[in-house]
């Protein structure tokens, strides 16, 4: 059969299995529209039936979690870990508490973590979990319960030769904490079972920042390649969040001007630039305070807040999106190719929709897919597992030293496996070949199983 008819029977056949899963196809359909010539030029993928294979978690756990709020009433929310592929390794993947978490969304999440995982070149497998729990509104003490409900019935299944999950939308170094404490506490088992633990018992240093430094790493050896630098260029963002807030950060050290930034209440527009003063007062608004954007213009009356408003009206040559998926459609990609943006650097896993990727690729802008330039975060998740069993702290700058040098690598792997398969230039193409094959060939070498 043509490679492109068995692309489409088996994306068909995936569609039909689970119909619900819609952002899970969007991811799956984006990996397969660029893996035609590698399947034509390895028949093995398609006798060893890979996709199907590959689409498909080990296992997954679905499970019940019961806790009780400060007034006593009791909550029912859903709690569970997809535990992907494991052929590279452990499987290894963040935990999301927010409403919108279903299986679908794990699903994605868990696909994308094993190709991510696979262009770190560490020994990781790909996972991820969650709860539809929202830590929005809650109290210490209700975080806590409901992260050690969620812990005791977990722990059966994680481990640090097994699972070894981390943060992710609305899961955090206070919510790592909870859920090791309770770990060790079922377990009677100190190890790295966990990682974005905090640096005094057992974290990483540089951990918090890896994601979003190493999205301004990867968009400034993007820049590089074509003899360009981030020096003076006016770049937007979008999440206030930890991968947001961090991304604006090195940004800033690269000599980059950050004017725009988003959150769950609209935007604000700084013409100014982020410098140190605002970086300082956002760190304490978004970090201690949990506080809103609506905030920041009294605090700087120059800038702009616009409620309800996303960035990306706001004209800059470098966009990054840092929220969630499918933040940016077509409509924010074409008003971004309007207003004369020269990249987008997804910060975020899947941010743009497939007609945004579309146009942004037509307007033949650079574009760096999440699954390569935000791998930052679990390179530094594999560091610290690494400084676990060796029972050692790195310095920051030890850190950093091989953040950089990861992010460089997945470039660079990236460019040589798209102009391998004939797309020079296309990250997108690039980045799920070599994870592809990575997995793929590991997957023969062990069998079926
Ligand atoms: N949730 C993060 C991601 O999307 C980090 C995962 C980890 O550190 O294991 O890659």
């Amino acid at each position: 059969m043509d490679t492109n008819a068995y692309t489409a029977q088996f994306l068909e056949k995936l569609i039909q299995k689970d119909p619900a899963q819609r952002v899970f196809h969007q991811a799956v359909q984006e990996v397969v529209s660029t893996l035609t010539p590698v399947l034509q030029q390895n028949p093995k993928y398609i006798k060893e039936r890979i996709l199907e294979r590959i689409t498909e978690p080990e296992r997954t756990i679905i499970f019940r979690v019961p806790w009780q709020d400060d007034k006593g009433e009791i909550h029912v929310n859903r709690g569970f870990r997809v535990q992907y592929n494991s052929a590279l390794g452990p499987y290894k993947g963040g935990m999301r508490f927010h409403a919108t978490v279903n299986q679908d969304v794990l699903k994605f999440l868990g696909f994308e973590q094993v190709f991510k995982n696979s262009l770190t070149t560490l020994p990781l497998g790909g996972g991820k979990g969650g709860s539809d729990f929202d830590t929005r509104g809650k109290t210490d003490s209700e975080v806590m319960r409901f992260c050690h409900s969620f812990i005791n019935e977990l722990y059966h299944h994680i481990g640090y030769h097994t699972d070894i999950p981390a943060g992710d939308l609305g899961c955090g170094a206070r919510e790592i904490g909870y859920m090791f404490g309770q770990y060790k506490k079922l377990t009677n088992d100190f190890t790295g079972a966990f990682t974005g633990k905090k640096p005094n018992w057992g974290g990483s240093l540089l951990r918090p920042e890896a994601t979003g430094y190493g999205v301004a790493y990867f968009a400034q050896e993007m820049l590089r390649h074509k003899g360009d630098s981030l020096e003076g260029k006016t770049c937007i963002i979008s999440g206030a969040g930890n991968v947001g807030i961090y991304t604006m950060e090195k940004l800033t050290q690269l000599g980059a001007k950050v004017v725009g930034l988003m959150d769950y209440d609209g935007s604000i527009y700084d013409e100014h630039g982020i410098d140190e003063e605002r970086l300082a007062y956002l760190k304490d608004l978004v970090f201690v305070r949990r506080g809103s954007l609506k905030e920041y213009d009294k605090k700087f009356p120059g800038a702009h807040f616009r409620p309800g408003k996303k960035t990306w009206d706001i004209p800059c040559d470098y966009a990054f999106p840092t929220a969630c998926e499918n933040e940016l459609d077509g409509q924010d990609a074409q008003l971004l190719i309007n207003n004369g943006c020269k990249g987008v650097c997804e910060g975020s896993n899947m941010p743009c929709t497939p007609e945004a990727i579309e146009r942004i690729k037509a307007a033949k802008l650079l574009y760096s897919p999440g699954k390569a330039s935000n791998a930052g975060g679990v390179a530094v998740s594999g560091l610290e597992m690494t400084q676990n069993s060796m029972r050692v702290y790195w310095t920051r700058e030890e850190v950093e030293k091989y953040l950089q040098r990861i992010m460089n690598s997945i470039h660079q792997n990236c460019l040589e496996a798209a102009a391998m398969y004939g797309m020079p230039g296309d990250y997108m193409a690039g980045a799920n070949i070599f994870g592809f094959k990575k997995v793929a060939d590991a997957m023969i070498d062990q069998g079926l199983v």
